[in-house]
């Protein structure tokens, strides 16, 4: 039977690293819902609807029906990248710059709503493993395996900052620091879908843990 497996968790938890390799195990498809966050934001910065002193969210509320978001796997990469209007965007849409406004961008009801819907057509076959916030909430409540994943916000800095560092941007660790407590406060307090834990899921701290140990982990749930 091909499963759903809702994979969420605060910023930099390394959900979408244990969500690939899964994905990879299992057979499942993979999809990757803060890309997609990520890709309205971009596209609100495209269209100039968002600046760093100003959020015209009417603006981009009026135009989401023009924004058509798609992902196709990507041979090499072994994972699906992301695409808006047409255009591979994976790579602009992991900026620093990016991930300072997109929780601006998923508080607004609409966007949710838009990109909720899409999700669940994603999901309708099951083998499906999803990572985001509002997962084994919203999207699939039925999902039949649910994982809240947590580190210290420390790790969690360090991880996205050397992976930043490795894309080649110039950014400090406080920058980075700031930008996953600023994003976690506002995910977590949100009106629309806060991220939650979902009460039937496991929670997994992996602060203290290896890849290895933690796949292993999940690969038990995953078969128990
Ligand atoms: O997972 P990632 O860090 O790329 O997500 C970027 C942002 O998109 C999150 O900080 C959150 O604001 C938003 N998001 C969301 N719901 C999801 C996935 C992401 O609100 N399911």
């Amino acid at each position: 039977k091909h499963i759903t497996i809702a994979i969420d968790g605060f910023s930099s938890t390394g959900k979408s690293t244990v969500a690939k390799q899964l994905a990879r195990h299992l057979g499942y498809v993979y999809v990757d819902s803060g890309a997609m966050y990520r890709a309205v934001t971009f596209y609100a910065m495209q269209e100039g609807y968002i600046t760093k002193h100003h959020f015209n969210k009417d603006g981009l509320i009026a135009n989401l029906k023009n924004i058509t978001i798609s992902f196709k796997f990507n041979e090499s990469l072994g994972f699906a990248e992301v695409y808006l209007n047409g255009e591979n965007i994976e790579n602009q849409i992991r900026t620093l710059e990016v991930s300072s406004f997109v929780s601006k961008v998923a508080e607004v009801s609409e966007v949710r709503q838009k990109l909720v819907e899409q999700q669940q057509v994603f999901g309708k076959h099951g083998g499906v493993i999803m990572d985001g916030r509002d997962i084994g909430t919203v999207v699939f409540p039925n999902a039949d395996l649910k994982l809240f994943m947590t580190a210290s916000a420390e790790t969690r800095a360090k991880r996205r900052f050397s992976e930043l560092i490795e894309r080649g941007e110039t950014v400090t660790y406080d920058a980075v620091l700031k930008n996953v407590e600023e994003r976690d406060y506002i995910d977590t307090n949100r009106e629309d879908s806060p991220l939650v834990k979902a009460t039937d899921a496991i929670e997994i701290d992996n602060s203290n843990m290896t890849l290895q140990e933690q796949f292993n982990k999940i690969l038990e749930l995953v078969n128990s």
